[in-house]
């Protein structure tokens, strides 16, 4: 696109974008009165409006049919989990019987851990990534002292090199192999929460496999952001939230994938009555017999209110479609880009004051920039003005322009308030 810092420009891009009339399917917070620039999707979706209406009807389900909704409500409860399933297999790349809605993301990383991290004497250590999110920091830290391990020498931390933001691909895999015989797992975040560099997941699979260990993926910033391809990459398990970019709200129900080799094979695992074959659930037998595929990984029966909700908000995926939802989100961020070049170049005589530090050639719709010579009060005085951003520590503010909610103008309101700020 030849994009340009002008309304004019903005407003035609987002008439000639297909995706432009999904943004009113979504409710906008408001600041004196207008809409707020919300760039905030990557840490809490927008709710879709026919999320009240999907949560609405098993509660009518549920005034009216008491426990027998669990098989008669017109959604049945006992089933709730596959109407989700379809939708979110495409949005992460799995087969159906590879992907399940459970839980939260920290607890279903738990679960996984539970059979794919399995240290032995000498093979025990995990990779991932320096500054992981914190919660997966102290899931892998608990994991490794729960078999007895010490976290100091267990876990394998890839930092970016000196005077760098992000972390070379290449030193991941060289780290793989140099731990070789003695790595049990690489866990690493598909997309960093915090740079939003996206990992090639494929090539870091196939270098994990290629000495003997697993490789598993937190989806939290990646799943609704970029193209995933969890089969054919191979990878093993991957887990995700679906408050972030899949809008299904706060602590709403998490996912997870296993791959399909692994199903039906003697990995441990912890139970629960809902991973048990669903044909025999209730006769209530003794001796666990899993479900043949990544729904055996399941505890509890459906969260149905927070699974409506999910459902809601993946029906509206379903509708856009991941491939035009990519390609306008390379066009979005692209025009942020550009709008914060043209700000350094008009305010700061080309200088790099507001400095993009995510990977241009690894990316999904996130950007995060580091304002040198600004702190925080920068970031405040955007709030104060109706951006809606992130701040995290140190420096960095992150903004992410979702391809299925926000528009070309939200992108170039962002450059003309950010511009009367500095
Ligand atoms: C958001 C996020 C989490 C949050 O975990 P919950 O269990 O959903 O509270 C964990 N890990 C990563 C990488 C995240 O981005």
């Amino acid at each position: 696109m030849d994009y340009r810092f002008e309304h004019d420009f903005a407003v035609k891009s987002d008439q000639s974008d297909q995706l432009n009339s999904f943004r009113n399917r979504f409710y906008f917070p408001t600041h004196k009165g207008e809409e707020v620039v919300y760039f905030t999707g990557n840490s809490l979706g927008l709710q879709p409006k026919t999320i009240k209406n999907h949560i609405e009807n098993e509660l009518i389900d549920w005034s009216e049919l008491g426990v027998e909704g669990h098989f008669k409500a017109k959604r049945p409860w006992f089933s709730y989990h596959e109407f989700l399933t379809d939708k979110i297999s495409k949005i992460v790349g799995g087969l159906p019987g590879e992907v399940v809605c459970m839980n939260q993301l920290t607890v279903n990383l738990h679960l996984l851990m539970v059979s794919f991290y399995r240290p032995t004497k000498k093979r025990f250590k995990i990779i991932c990534e320096a500054k992981a999110f914190p919660s997966d920091q102290y899931a892998l830290e608990s994991q490794v002292k729960f078999h007895g391990f010490d976290p100091a020498t267990s876990i394998v931390e890839i930092f970016p090199r000196e005077g760098e933001y992000n972390i070379r691909e290449e030193d991941i895999l060289k780290n793989i192999t140099e731990h070789g015989n003695e790595l049990a797992l690489v866990m690493i975040g598909g997309v960093n929460y915090f740079t939003g560099q996206v990992f090639d997941m494929r090539k870091i699979t196939e270098a994990a496999h290629g000495v003997g260990a697993y490789a598993g993926f937190d989806l939290a910033h990646a799943a609704g952001n970029i193209k995933l391809n969890l089969h054919n990459w191979n990878v093993d398990f991957a887990c995700w939230c679906s408050y972030k970019y899949l809008n299904s709200g706060p602590g709403g129900v998490a996912g997870a994938f296993v791959h399909e080799k692994h199903h039906g094979t003697n990995l441990p695992q912890f139970a629960g009555w809902w991973g048990y074959d669903k044909t025999n659930r209730f006769k209530m037998e003794k001796g666990f017999k899993p479900i043949h595929s990544a729904e055996a990984w399941q505890l509890s029966n459906a969260p149905v209110l927070s699974m409506s909700a999910h459902l809601a908000a993946l029906e509206i995926f379903d509708e856009a479609g991941m491939e035009k939802l990519i390609s306008k989100s390379k066009q979005l961020t692209g025009y942020l880009e550009y709008i914060i070049a043209e700000i350094n170049a008009i305010k700061f005589d080309r200088v790099n004051k507001l400095e993009i530090i995510t990977p241009s050639n690894a990316r999904g719709c996130q950007l995060s920039i580091v304002a040198h010579g600004y702190g925080k009060a920068l970031f405040n005085k955007m709030i104060e003005h109706g951006i809606i951003a992130d701040w995290r520590e140190p420096n960095v503010i992150r903004v992410a322009p979702v391809p299925l909610y926000n528009s070309f103008n939200d992108v170039y309101r962002f450059g003309k308030i950010l511009m009367e700020i500095l």
